[in-house]
């Protein structure tokens, strides 16, 4: 399959002009067009690309009821020579399988992962943003659509890709309590797929935290509260004596691609790292050394998310105040001008989108 195959059916009612593109948000506006493929007799069919709007499905497909339903999540981004590439989309796709497998659902194969991004930003060319530090955000869903009540691995699915043109991320500086009663995932469940149940799973918790003045929960593990899993829907990285520390990947923790990428500029940068377990115990003492210098939560939303306070069994630590010269500002600043085209992209990490 190529991406010239895939048919296109073009909305006649743009909604381009609508958007407000100094003043986009994150995931308010969804481009004209969608993918949808569908799964069959065991086999992927052909992808289309329709105008974005209502699907008709019966209210007993299984995902709504059993769950079987993961997502990715990447960027697309325009470089200052006016190309368009996707942000590691392979790695993105590795991961996916992954998620697949775990939910018992059909692989896809990279080939129709990556046409079916290319074409959908091909169709969609004008609604990749141009302002510098925005993107276009890709959002590839696959859900069970078989409509049947029994509890069973579904045997239809749909494979659908959102696009959406976000804007810079300015973030505050967050507020996250180590969550020490709710747990977002266990060792040997379903912590390191990007599956729905995981997100409304960890709702509950999250909302108790935000009654609380907190922006996000710092998960632990979930046997004994005692080591550091992720940040909300985000990993977690720290500054500690120097070197950036990030807990070491568990089944209960996403392997995420800016966790990756950004490990791999660090060592770049000449900065030591550390993959390991990291106690709340450690953090505490790192506050009162001041050998903790910064924490940050990292995903493709944000980059970077600064942590600014950390809760630890009801008192606040606070972190330094951020600046520029950050290891955490300055990490990001390299991951931004390689995608840019202002830094050699020297890991191939740019997926140039063919573009006719
Ligand atoms: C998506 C996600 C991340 C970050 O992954 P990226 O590939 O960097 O976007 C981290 N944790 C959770 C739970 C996630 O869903």
């Amino acid at each position: 399959m190529t991406t010239a195959t895939i048919e296109v059916k073009r909305t006649t009612h743009s909604r381009l002009k609508e958007v407000d593109f100094n003043n986009l948000g994150f995931g308010n506006h969804i481009s004209d067009h969608m993918l949808i493929a569908n799964y069959k007799k065991g086999e992927w069919h052909q992808p289309q690309i329709m105008p974005f709007g209502e699907i008709l499905m019966t209210p007993a497909i299984l995902s709504l009821h059993y769950g079987q339903s993961v997502f990715e999540g990447m960027k697309a981004f325009k470089n200052n020579n006016g190309e368009i590439s996707i942000f590691r989309p392979q790695l993105h796709h590795q991961r996916l399988l992954k998620s697949l497998a775990r939910m018992c659902m059909p692989a896809i194969s990279e080939e129709l992962f990556i046409e079916s991004l290319c074409a959908l930003i091909a169709t969609d060319i004008d609604w990749v943003p141009a302002t510098e530090g925005s993107a276009l955000y890709l959002r590839p869903v696959i859900f069970a659509t078989e409509s049947k009540l029994g509890v069973k691995i579904s045997d239809e699915y749909k494979f659908v890709v959102l696009s959406s043109p976000v804007g810079p991320y300015f973030a505050k500086p967050v507020r996250v309590k180590v969550e020490d009663t709710y747990v977002r995932a266990a060792e040997g469940s379903t912590g390191f797929a990007k599956c729905a149940g995981n997100y409304g799973g960890a709702f509950y918790p999250t909302q108790l935290a935000k009654e609380q003045g907190f922006d996000q929960v710092l998960w632990t593990d979930a046997r004994d509260h005692k080591y550091i899993d992720e940040s909300g829907a985000m990993n977690v990285m720290f500054v500690l004596d120097g070197k950036l520390v990030t807990p070491q990947l568990t089944s209960s923790i996403l392997d995420g691609v800016t966790r990756n990428s950004l490990l791999a500029l660090a060592k770049d940068m000449g900065m030591p790292t550390e993959e390991r377990k990291i106690s709340v115990a450690e953090l505490k003492e790192g506050f009162e050394k001041g050998t903790l210098t910064e924490a940050f939560g990292v995903g493709t939303a944000a980059v970077v998310s600064t942590i600014a306070i950390i809760n630890i069994a009801g008192k606040d630590y606070s972190l330094p105040a951020d600046s520029n010269s950050s290891f955490q500002q300055r990490v990001k600043k390299k991951l931004h001008d390689i995608r840019m085209g202002n830094e050699p992209d020297t890991h191939n990490w740019n997926f140039n989108v063919p573009l006719k």
